[in-house]
């Protein structure tokens, strides 16, 4: 088995590490101090350990020499998190549940491919916005979920569902920087052309409507600022949904042509097999003035 794809004997004991109250306090406690003060978020020993509420120095120091080096970094004024300590913090507070479920929940806006209203609903980790036929599903960690209300929750999804999209387009997965092998599927007479991509290294795997890719492209964001499309809030999801109904036109095999359309103009992606962008062609009528 390839190494990248093995656990190596170091990794399993830095995992081991993280099994234990004490050390992942330490971790929360050095966090909050990052928090307060990024400019110098480090703590003494003795400040540090009372703040975790450990009363042996003997014990706490065992713990804190545990996480030294590979997620502490001890300096001339105290310990601090590393890098890696930081990705640790991320993930336990992000949190390692599915989170609440959502009922559907109408967000004021129409489906540009079909005019029903759209919903946003999540259960079992997946948040899914649109209507019945057209929708996006994206998979999400409890924290997106507090104290957002579900526009706010819809836009931010949905954006990282575009950045993740775009990450993997250009071969690099989101979530551990492996590579990604991307293809594009060809319609079969009832699903529509996807694009898909493929992590080598942790699994990460997405289908997307092709032209889901195309939202963020710059000549889209052109086109929206064009027709008036705010795309910092909650437009976002629907010029997003915009580009997931778009017909896909496969002129030969390995060519794949996207347009996205509103009344103030068009542009037109022409894709490779492997979801490169070869050509981008713009036509916009701004408005003339009186
Ligand atoms: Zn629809
Ligand atoms: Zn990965």
């Amino acid at each position: 088995m390839p190494s990248s794809k093995s656990i190596s004997g170091q990794t399993q004991q830095r995992l081991e590490l993280l099994g234990d109250r004490t050390r992942l306090e330490i971790l929360l406690v050095l966090a909050q101090s990052h928090r307060r003060d990024p400019l110098s978020p480090s703590l003494s020993e003795p400040d540090l350990r009372r703040r975790v509420g450990v009363a042996d120095p003997g014990s706490f120091g065992y713990h804190l020499q545990q996480l030294a080096d590979t997620f502490v970094d001890e300096t001339d004024s105290g310990y601090r998190l590393t890098p890696l300590g930081t990705d640790v913090v991320g993930t336990v507070v992000a949190g390692l549940g599915q989170g609440p479920t959502i009922e559907p929940t109408p967000l004021g806006i129409d489906c540009p491919g079909c005019d029903r209203p759209i919903q946003l609903s999540h259960a079992d980790g997946r948040l899914q916005i649109g209507c019945a036929d057209h929708h996006l599903n994206h998979p999400i960690r409890p924290n997106l979920l507090r104290e957002r209300s579900p526009h706010d929750l819809a836009a931010t999804a949905v954006l990282g569902l575009l950045q993740e999209t775009e990450s993997m387009r250009r071969g690099c997965c989101p979530h551990c920087a492996g590579h990604c092998a991307t293809t594009i599927e060809s319609d079969d007479g009832d699903t529509p052309i996807t694009f898909e991509a493929s992590c080598d290294c942790c699994g990460n795997h997405t289908t997307q409507p092709l032209g889901v890719l195309l939202a963020r492209q710059p000549a889209s964001i052109a086109l929206a600022e064009a027709s008036a499309v705010d795309l910092t809030g909650l437009e976002l999801v629907s010029w997003t949904l915009r580009g997931a109904v778009a017909p896909v036109q496969t002129p030969s095999t390995d060519r794949n042509v996207v347009t996205i359309e509103t009344e103030t103009g068009a542009v037109t992606f022409t894709l490779d097999e492997n979801a490169r962008i070869l050509d981008v062609d713009s036509s916009v009528c701004r408005a003339t003035p009186n």
